[in-house]
């Protein structure tokens, strides 16, 4: 899997500008605020997914135009795809795939990127927000289904918070609630199925990775943690609904007194633990990055395995976070598939990776 070009239109700082990538590591490089992380934005856009910085894709817009695109050449199996992306402002984005209308979970498969940024390098110690986006940015990309799944649950989500908010104002809304908590369960039972695989593979891959980080001396945890009714995640589906119904039908009151929904997979979360012990809690600052870092690596793993090649992997800014121990680890586990890398100071890394580079200047690329 690689992105062999690019052309960007409108698209954030980048007015018009195409950029050919080789088939290993490409270094970004450029002084703050130029336009690199933009150009990895775009790139894993193609993807399918929402971008990893903002769910709103008129942000993707420059702030003169009225619409951005981004067009681009993926080798996927030898085979060249043209995939384009048109966002343009109060409008679904629009996805074509040589040429033909597609929507954006079917982009799922097409292309696959693993992106490591540096909030990555918070992902075990922060809130389990990151760690459900770690889950839905994953599988979205594997399974067009989850991906389906997802939108649905969100807006769902949205309907029944409003209802909760609103009731006092419009009573009337309330005989629409039940009808949105049995939705949001039926979606809820089958994404806990996606999520229980995927966090049982990513367990698997991720502690190798990590135990040879640290030497052998550590051994890196991962189970999944669901809705509390739930008894086994990989249980057929009628089940895990019916479980997910009981906790509904207990919380009920407790919701309409908060006016939030308080049952689903918005909740969801990945224990994750060092040695046995919570790596919330108890992980050194560099044991939680080396966990991050191993669990990431590890997703690349999973994806090469899922397709048979490996995704194209997105590294913004985050060398230069890493100790030099760490860094080497990264670039040495790199090969085999395309990179791209960005950074603020070129020369050490692309001698290092011996990599194509590139330069960014207020959105022109040379
Ligand atoms: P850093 O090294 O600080 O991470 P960077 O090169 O990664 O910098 P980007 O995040 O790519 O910088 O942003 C480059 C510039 O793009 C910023 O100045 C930002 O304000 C600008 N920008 C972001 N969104 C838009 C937009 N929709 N329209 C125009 N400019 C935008
Ligand atoms: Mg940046």
């Amino acid at each position: 899997m690689r992105i062999e070009r690019i052309a960007l239109s409108g698209f954030r700082n980048y007015d018009e500008e195409t950029v050919q990538f080789g088939p290993d590591v490409n270094v970004i490089c450029g002084p703050n605020a130029q336009g690199k992380t933009n150009l990895l934005e775009a790139v894993y856009l193609l993807t399918g997914a929402h971008s990893f910085r903002t769910r709103f894709d008129k942000e993707l817009i420059g702030f003169d135009c009225g619409w951005a695109s981004v067009l681009a050449d993926i080798d996927s199996d030898g085979r060249t795809q043209t995939v384009r992306l048109l966002f343009q402002r109060g409008q679904r984005r629009q996805v074509t795939v040589n040429g033909v209308k597609k929507t954006s979970s079917s982009l799922a498969g097409l292309m696959t990127a693993v992106l490591f940024s540096p909030d990555d390098l918070y992902l075990i110690k922060e809130g389990a927000a990151a760690r459900r986006r770690l889950m839905d940015n994953a599988i979205s990309q594997l399974r067009p289904g989850y991906a389906a799944l997802l939108s649905d649950y969100n807006k769902l989500y949205e309907n029944k918070t409003r209802i909760l908010k609103d009731r006092y104002d419009k009573p009337s809304l309330l005989t629409a609630l039940d009808e949105f908590s049995d939705g949001l369960a039926r979606c809820s039972a089958r994404m806990i199925r996606y999520r229980a695989s995927f966090v049982e593979r990513l367990a698997g891959a991720a502690a190798p990775i990590h135990w040879d980080f640290s030497g052998g001396r550590e051994e890196l945890g991962l189970v999944y943690k669901t809705v509390s009714t739930v008894t086994d995640p990989r249980a057929p589906v009628e089940d895990i609904y019916a479980q997910i119904m009981d906790h509904q039908r207990a919380h009920r009151q407790a919701e309409l007194d908060a006016g939030a929904c308080l049952t689903g997979i918005h909740k969801d979360d990945i224990e994750i633990s060092v040695n046995g012990a919570s790596a919330r809690s108890y992980a050194s600052q560099g044991q939680a990055r080396t966990a991050a870092l191993s669990i990431k690596l590890a997703e690349r793993e999973i994806f090469k395995a899922e397709t048979g090649q490996y995704p194209v992997l997105l590294l913004d800014d985050v060398l230069s976070e890493l100790d030099m121990t760490r860094q080497e680890f990264v670039l040495n586990r790199i090969g085999g598939g395309q990179t791209l890398i960005t950074c603020c100071e070129d020369e050490d890394i692309s001698r290092r990776t011996g990599g194509r580079v590139f330069s960014v200047r207020e959105g022109h690329i040379r």
